[in-house]
């Protein structure tokens, strides 16, 4: 019985594996506005990406950058070196 559950949950895991790896080879690089059918794709791409990695704003200008990319200076996260250097508070 336990078999049969673990056999399942483990078909399930590869089959959303692959779905997800599947799908991002077939999306078009950023930018790329040429098609018309774009609404429902578009939310469904920003959905897959909040799953993968969060996104955290900058401190100085904002912009979300993914969590694993941004740079942290303790409880703030940066998009840019510079960025960093102008948003740590202690400043001479
Ligand atoms: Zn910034």
């Amino acid at each position: 019985m336990t078999k049969a559950l673990l056999v399942l949950v483990v078909l399930f895991l590869g089959w959303t594996l692959w779905k997800k790896r599947h799908r991002s080879r077939q999306v078009p690089p950023r930018g790329d506005g040429g098609r018309s059918d774009m609404g429902g794709e578009a939310d469904e791409r920003t959905r897959d990406t909040a799953l993968v990695e969060a996104m955290v704003p900058c401190a100085v200008c904002g912009l979300h950058v993914p969590a694993g990319e941004a740079l942290t200076d303790g409880a703030h996260a940066y998009c840019s070196p510079d960025h960093l250097r102008r948003g740590r508070p202690s400043r001479p």
